[in-house]
């Protein structure tokens, strides 16, 4: 009996072109028979076939433990329904083109990380990290998108203190740590409104909801670039609300641009910006681990002025503040080799420098340990599966 390469792949509305098999690796070059794509005008089928356009790469589920990857030739169909007949690309359900695989090898994915880290993963699979920390992302905006939307991004009157902060906590999971795109664009929308960069050119602050303002400075930094980095340090210079300067002072931290971030951590050693307030500045700077190379330099190079800026109760934390991120051996040396002959003059660095080490060397042991923990426990159920079906087989 012959098997249809396309039953193996399991995917609908496709014909395999040409298949390459070598030791570790199946390529098939495959192309949709599905006959139309979605309008991007009417949203209606166009269904005159006009061209090949680009080969998509997508990987898709092993076969006998060889990686298979399918090479896509898409097809742009014309609409006979809109005026001029503009022409789209097909997109089909079954793959995702920015993740670059198919849908089935997302989910194969997703359960290979339950119990694995990202890096075992990637490994494990020969997958970029990248691409299967978009998975997870995509993951996790699946579950928390839509109740976001459904809260809303503005303080409603029946809102319990609860409610409020549910939403401030998963705006800025998907905002900050996911990056959502979606999410992002209704935070920056209200930013943008409120540093005047609508076109108003005036700064309003009650113009963002006041429970996501730290959120939404803090991504609209990010996105707008130095405009936004600018009406906020000029707002900051006149503002005296508490809060309000908290937030100011994260949406300046959060900055991605390095000339900008550079410019937040010197900000902080402005006598404009009280003792009290520069940890919102440095906290939301080395969150984002773009920043945290470069704010490792800064404070080597700033540490006498920075130190004589921290507040007493606050210089034991100064250690921790700058590991963000640490997860190895080497990392925690190195914040050691430094900070060790200057904690004495800190107080609580003692204490403060120790804790430190000891979080980023018990992150570093769980990273050795958990990869061939999770194999093991892999392993085992295979074995129970294969038990439970030679059983199931008498
Ligand atoms: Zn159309």
């Amino acid at each position: 009996m012959q098997i249809p390469i396309e039953q193996l792949l399991n995917l609908p509305d496709i014909q395999v072109l040409n298949v390459e098999i070598t030791e570790r690796e199946i390529k098939c070059d495959i192309e949709s028979t599905r006959g139309y794509s979605i309008c991007h005008r009417c949203g209606q089928k166009a269904t005159k076939f006009f061209e090949h356009a680009e080969t998509l790469t997508l990987r898709h589920l092993p076969i006998c433990e060889k990686d298979v990857y399918l090479y896509l030739r898409t097809k742009r169909y014309r609409c006979l329904d809109c005026d001029g007949r503009p022409t789209t690309t097909e997109r089909c359900e079954w793959y995702d083109a920015d993740a670059k695989c198919t849908k089935a090898f997302a989910e194969f994915l997703l359960r290979a990380l339950v119990n694995s880290t990202i890096i075992d993963v990637s490994i494990k699979y020969r997958v970029p990290y990248d691409r299967v920390r978009g998975v997870l992302d995509a993951y996790a905006t699946s579950i928390y998108a839509e109740r976001m939307s459904a809260l809303g991004y503005h303080r409603r009157a029946a809102d319990t203190s609860t409610t409020i902060a549910l939403r401030q906590r998963i705006a800025h999971f998907l905002a900050l740590i996911v990056r959502d795109p979606g999410v992002r664009k209704e935070l920056v929308a209200q930013g943008r409104a409120a540093l005047g960069l609508d076109g108003s050119g005036k700064v309003d602050l009650s113009r963002a909801d006041p429970d996501l303002l730290r959120t939404i400075l803090r991504v609209t930094v990010q996105d707008a670039g130095a405009p936004a980095f600018d009406a906020v340090t000029k707002e900051f210079a006149s503002n005296r609300d508490t809060n309000q300067r908290y937030s100011l002072l994260a949406g300046l931290g959060a900055t991605r641009d390095p000339a900008l971030a550079e410019k937040a951590r010197d900000f902080g050693l402005d006598p404009s910006v009280q003792v009290g307030e520069l940890a919102n500045i440095y906290e939301s700077n080395v969150d984002e681990p773009e920043n945290r190379a470069a704010a490792w330099q800064w404070l080597q190079a700033h540490y006498a002025a920075y130190r004589e800026r921290m507040p007493a109760f606050r210089v034991g934390y100064m250690p921790k503040m700058f590991a963000d991120g640490r997860c190895s051996g080497a990392e925690a040396d190195e914040l050691s080799a430094f900070f060790a002959p200057r904690v004495k003059e800190l107080v609580g660095g003692d204490r403060g420098l120790s804790q430190t080490l000891e979080a980023i060397r018990q992150c570093a042991s769980l990273r050795e340990h958990e990869g061939p923990k999770a194999l093991d426990a892999w392993l085992e159920t295979r074995e129970t599966h294969g038990a439970a079906s030679k059983a199931g087989s008498h």
